[in-house]
């Protein structure tokens, strides 16, 4: 079994002329204002895109990747309003890359342009730990997905999406689900279920993160008020961003280590890929922490976790969070840290937030939410929860035998 993987390849355009920077320009301002104009008249299919387009300075490329795209903005990222920073799409027909040993940048791209021979050649200043998969590209060891042109301050960035097949590891008999939850009060917490039970589970603070990224945005505030040079603010920029990558990497390695601990575990991730799809580099300084390290933490997790040769499960997020893991009950979150759940019937009255949602992120690796949904040990009671939802005057005193608190699990 193989399964196709993602990565994108990140490279920076060499300085380029005023003429050639002149195109980038108008490119992107065509690009955006298409893409505007599209959604603003609500196009929601492929041909009513192109009618918007048409008229466009556009390459095809750029036309296509925006009839794929803007169908589902409003359907799939439930967008109701454009971000002003949209990188320029182009479907992967129009990848052209040129590699040279002799030349101080070895690799040049070919920027689409609209008419006939308008194209131009770039050099490109790649990423050298992703210089194998650059080679992998130009060997063909690996297809582009699409590609995408985004102005970073002041330099111009392409990010390539490349698919490459990799061994899928094959989920075992009888898994210890692991699941994880990406939170701002919590950046991450991990919790396995042994015996449909939640056990001994794992928090990873993000209160760093957030620290982080405020000091962050104050220091660039400040920088750009005192009119601070470029490469002044770039510095800044740089070193908030590594510290932030840095945290995303201890983190998804603590998660993989924490659920190698277990016995044939697999992760169980909420899919919220159009998160993923919908976030460019860069553009997560305008969103919120969460989105910014639900994207990057899910794809580390992932990539970890393909490596260590652990099989993992994307779930349905809906009310991971609002849901009582023990009885399948909606509940309350009578405070950030704390679920409370709202059902009499029910042993759990107050659980650590973010555990409950892991717990029921792990409790959805099977699809008939059943024989996974948790139980206190030595409950004996249905485990579909029926025993909960009746109605039938008998209330078995319930001894509460595992109330999780934050404090609990720190001690
Ligand atoms: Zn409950």
């Amino acid at each position: 079994m193989t399964a196709t993987a993602t990565k994108t390849l990140e490279a920076t355009l060499a300085p380029p002329t005023a003429h050639k920077e002149h195109r980038l320009q108008r490119t992107m301002a065509a690009y955006r204002r298409a893409l505007a104009e599209s959604f603003e008249r609500g196009a929601d299919t492929q041909s009513a895109v192109n009618d918007v387009v048409t008229g466009y300075t556009l390459t095809s490329y750029a036309k296509d990747a925006l009839k794929n795209y803007v169908p589902q903005l409003r359907d799939t990222y439930n967008a109701s309003e454009l971000d002003d920073d949209h990188p320029v799409r182009f479907t992967n027909r129009g990848w052209r890359l040129d590699h040279s040993e002799e030349r101080t940048h070895e690799f040049c791209w070919r920027v689409p342009q609209a008419g006939r021979g308008n194209a131009f050649w770039i050099p490109l200043c790649i990423n050298p730990a992703q210089r194998e998969l650059w080679t992998d590209l130009l060997d063909g060891d690996v297809t582009v997905g699409e590609f995408r042109l985004q102005e970073h301050r002041t330099t111009w960035v392409l990010h390539v999406t490349v698919e490459y097949e990799v061994a899928e590891p094959e989920e075992p008999d009888d898994p210890t689900p692991v699941g994880f939850d990406i939170g701002e009060s919590k950046l991450l917490t991990g919790c396995a279920c042994q015996d449909n039970t939640p056990t001994n589970p794992m928090l990873f603070d993000g209160g760093r993160a957030r620290h982080l990224r405020k000091e962050m945005f104050t220091t660039l505030r400040r920088l750009q008020e005192r009119d601070a040079a470029e490469w002044r603010i770039d510095e800044r920029f740089d070193h908030h961003q590594n510290a932030l990558t840095d945290i995303v990497e201890k983190a998804s390695r603590e998660a993989v280590e924490y659920a190698q601990q277990f016995e044939k575990p697999v992760i169980v991730l909420e899919d919220l890929s159009y998160i993923r799809e919908h976030l460019d580099y860069g553009k997560w300084m305008n969103r919120s922490l969460h989105n910014w390290a639900f994207a990057r933490l899910t794809g580390r997790i992932e990539d970890k976790a393909l490596e260590a040769g652990i099989p993992v499960r994307f779930v349905n997020p809906a009310y991971t969070s609002q849901t009582c893991h023990a009885c399948g009950h909606p509940g309350s979150r009578s405070s950030q840290a704390q679920f409370r759940c709202t059902n009499d019937e029910c042993w759990v009255t107050e659980y650590q937030a973010d555990i409950n949602a892991a717990g029921n992120i792990a409790g959805r690796l099977n699809p008939w939410g059943e024989s996974l949904s948790l139980k206190p040990t030595g409950d004996d009671s249905p485990r579909d929860g029926s025993a909960c939802d009746s109605t039938a005057g008998h209330r078995t005193p319930s001894p509460k035998p595992g109330q999780t608190t934050l404090a609990a699990f720190q001690s």
